[in-house]
């Protein structure tokens, strides 16, 4: 692909990044102790209404701690969405659990009806716990996904795993800036309903700190708990003592520099990530065959990514041979992931009536969503949509 190609999710570095990052080298304060990441945490606890936020190396060991704070446990079952990045899949197994993939709704997130009537039907309660009949493990956690930034409906399922005991522990790494506006959590963001929730500012997420996360809960001992195992659980620090085993997996105050420099660009970002939805909405519309992706009504949605959806009998063309010419005309988009029971490392694993998550991989494509993009490569690519 050629090197002004039109890329999937590019980061946007216009703001105060190389004057925090200058500060943090001139001062010497490059590693892990240092005032931006206390700084990173308390302005993201701010900003998503969390009351406790802890940075992580990414979000993918934000996840694996999270699910351990949650009090899943080696040979526990954790229900999962077979439609997701992997991330939180492994984070399952890095805790020594074993996944139970639930099936895809309209919006690819997970499916709250089937995840619900899967509880109620395929597992009890017992002594306190929830007990999966037909393995006999427990199933101690359930991780919905807020994929693409579309908001998971929680009303039900939190009021179900509380009955069920069953921890919610949300994966919000693509949802930074979603929030409800209906429902029980009107007003809440994304990743601040569950026990624990976890975000990512990798490279091609909303705001990045190259790699990076943060768990975020309402709990001060998981809070603090939470600190502890990602700094080596030091108990005491002088004379090295530990009584538990930790994790390095503290953020560095380079990384939480830019991470507070981004989050002051977020609303700007936001505006030009809905600005990108609406003319994606209104071109697509006309065009026979495609459609863009809904996005729930429930919640007030950060856009992050866009998905085309494509009828291959009506526009001619099917996703891999739309995909290839768009790539020639120097148009990155990708294909939804792979769904995860059918993943080499997952195979064999639990699954509970897949059906719609697979009709969703064939048929939608991933469309370019940065931020940065101009108005004028929006519209070259609606005009290879257009055939
Ligand atoms: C990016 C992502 C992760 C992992 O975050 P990293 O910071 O890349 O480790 C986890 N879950 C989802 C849904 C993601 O998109």
């Amino acid at each position: 692909m050629p090197e002004n190609s039109i890329q999937l999710s590019d980061p946007k570095i216009s703001g105060n990044e190389w004057k925090y990052v200058k500060e943090c080298l001139d001062s010497n304060w490059v590693s892990s102790a240092g005032k931006y990441v206390d700084l990173f945490e308390e302005k993201i606890a701010d900003y998503t209404g969390a009351k406790h936020a802890i940075a992580c190396v990414n979000g993918t060991s934000a996840l694996q701690v999270s699910l351990r704070l949650a009090g899943v446990k080696p040979g526990d079952e954790v229900i999962v969405p077979t439609l997701t990045f992997i991330a939180p899949v492994n984070a399952i197994r890095y805790n020594g659990a074993e996944p139970i993939f639930m099936d895809a709704d309209n919006y690819y997130n997970l499916d709250i009806k089937k995840t619900i009537l899967y509880i109620i039907n395929e597992t009890v309660l017992k002594d306190g716990y929830t007990y999966n009949k037909n393995s006999d493990k427990r199933i101690s956690a359930i991780v919905p996904v807020h994929v693409w930034g579309n908001a998971v409906w929680l009303d039900k399922l939190v009021m179900l795993c509380d009955e069920r005991n069953i921890a919610i522990v949300e994966d919000a790494c693509e949802s930074l800036g979603t929030f409800y506006n209906a429902g029980k959590y009107k007003g809440k963001h994304t990743g601040t309903i569950g026990k624990l929730g976890c975000l990512s500012f990798n490279g091609n997420k909303i705001i990045t700190t190259g790699g990076g996360g943060m768990i975020l809960t309402g709990d001060e001992s998981l809070s603090e708990k939470a600190k502890y195992l990602t700094t080596q659980a030091k108990d005491d620090p002088i004379r090295y003592v530990h009584n538990e085993i930790g994790y390095n997996f503290r953020l560095t105050n380079i990384q939480a520099a830019l991470g507070v420099a981004q989050l002051e660009q977020l609303p700007g970002i936001l505006k030009r990530k809905k600005e990108i939805y609406d003319f994606y909405q209104s071109t697509i519309e006309n065009i026979a065959g495609l459609s863009l992706s809904k996005v729930p009504d429930y919640a007030h949605n950060n856009h992050w990514l866009n998905l085309l959806q494509i009828d291959s009998k009506v526009y001619n063309e099917d996703r891999e041979v739309l995909m290839k010419r768009l790539e020639e005309n120097g148009i990155q988009t990708r294909p939804v992931w792979k769904l995860n029971h059918e993943q080499k490392p997952y195979k064999g694993c639990q699954y509970y009536k897949v059906e719609k998550a697979k009709k969703l991989v064939d048929n939608s494509l991933c469309l370019p969503s940065s931020s940065n993009l101009s108005n004028e490569n929006l519209n070259k690519i609606v005009s290879v949509l257009n055939g």
